[in-house]
């Protein structure tokens, strides 16, 4: 898959997930951003890096991503929706700890190999997608896209309000309850319906 000319990302759309980090849900859509330079594909390993003792946890976040096929600026929810090229599996890796110990996200969810695109990009309904996220064959979050508080179109107008989407770029829809931690040797994989499964080994950094 071509690397993305920046990847969007929004935290808390799914109610249950928020809950589950303590969270209350923002007014309007959080949004960060992922390097291109940490985007692997399909079969390629996720390297958990060497960190500081208390802040090693590295969970996965299976998600739903939109690729954009036309520019959007200002873009209403149903020409949103028109513009995207089609959709992907993704995995948002993110240091936790990390995470909850900064003010914002770049550093937790910025290292190397931590954005995760593939197999292919389909053209599916995305307001109600099946997605399921497995550790070594064991199934840790199992969710509809309809259970997003924001959907596709609106999230996609919403941040087309503050920066131009431009084809190629990656707009991660956030991820459903049950993240959890990554572990050397575990292999994660990532199944959307309609689309297929991203499927990844997991490498402590030596
Ligand atoms: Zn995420």
């Amino acid at each position: 898959m071509e690397r993305p000319g920046k990847i969007v990302c929004v935290g808390r759309n799914y109610r249950e997930h928020a809950d589950e980090l303590g969270h209350a849900l923002a007014p309007d859509p959080i949004l960060f951003l992922k390097p291109p330079s940490s985007v692997i594909g399909d079969g390629d390993a996720i390297v958990i890096p060497r960190l500081p003792a208390g802040l090693s946890r590295v969970d996965y976040e299976g998600e739903l991503v939109a690729i954009v096929g036309s520019r959007l600026r200002r873009a209403s929810a149903a020409a949103a929706l028109e513009g995207v090229r089609g959709y992907t599996c993704g995995n948002d890796v993110t240091a936790r700890e990390i995470q909850a110990a900064e003010e914002q996200w770049t550093r937790a969810k910025g290292f190397d190999t931590f954005c995760v695109l593939g197999p292919r990009v389909a053209a599916i309904d995305p307001s109600d997608a099946g997605i399921l996220t497995r550790v070594n064959g064991e199934v840790r979050q199992r969710a509809s896209s309809r259970e997003m508080v924001v959907g596709v179109g609106e999230l996609l107008a919403y941040i087309s309000d503050c920066m131009t989407l431009e084809p190629g770029d990656a707009i991660f829809t956030g991820t459903p309850a049950g993240v959890g931690p990554l572990r050397d040797g575990d292999v994660v994989e990532v199944e959307i319906e309609g689309i297929g499964v991203l499927r990844n080994p997991v490498r402590a950094e030596p």
